[in-house]
């Protein structure tokens, strides 16, 4: 099976850098280059987890994060934000960010906490916050 990955980032590069992470790999990248084109895609293709970059163009990753936590139709899928501000981990947190990342991105972290947030999700288990 597939599991399908939005991935909200104005950096060209950083996703290419993500997409190349994924490669041989059963996840397919769907990927948004704002938050308003992120929102849209998030609520019709209802991914299995968004990757959001907090800096973002038009509204921050922390505000998409909101919209998406508080709509009844996304709020069950896991966000780890990405950034490379050090200071802004809990406000990630806060804005609802199951869990956060630094700039630049390790691929072990990275899937691992994939991993993580997608087996919590189908327990149906509680909140789950990770470093
Ligand atoms: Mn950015």
């Amino acid at each position: 099976m597939v599991t399908r990955i939005l991935y909200i980032e104005d950096e060209p590069v950083n996703i290419q850098i993500v997409k190349r992470m994924f490669r041989g790999m059963n996840y397919l990248i769907l990927e948004a280059e704002h938050a308003a084109q992120g929102l849209a895609i998030a609520q019709t293709e209802k991914p299995d987890l968004i990757l959001m970059d907090i800096q973002l163009p038009d509204i921050s990753g922390l505000d998409a994060t909101r919209i998406l936590k508080a709509d009844t139709r996304t709020r069950h899928i896991p966000i780890i934000g990405l950034t490379a501000d050090t200071f802004s981990r809990i406000d990630c947190l806060e804005a609802g960010c199951d869990a956060y990342l630094n700039k630049p991105i390790s691929r072990g972290l990275l899937l691992r906490t994939i991993q993580q947030l997608l087996r919590a999700t189908q327990s149906d288990s509680a909140e789950i916050l990770l470093d």
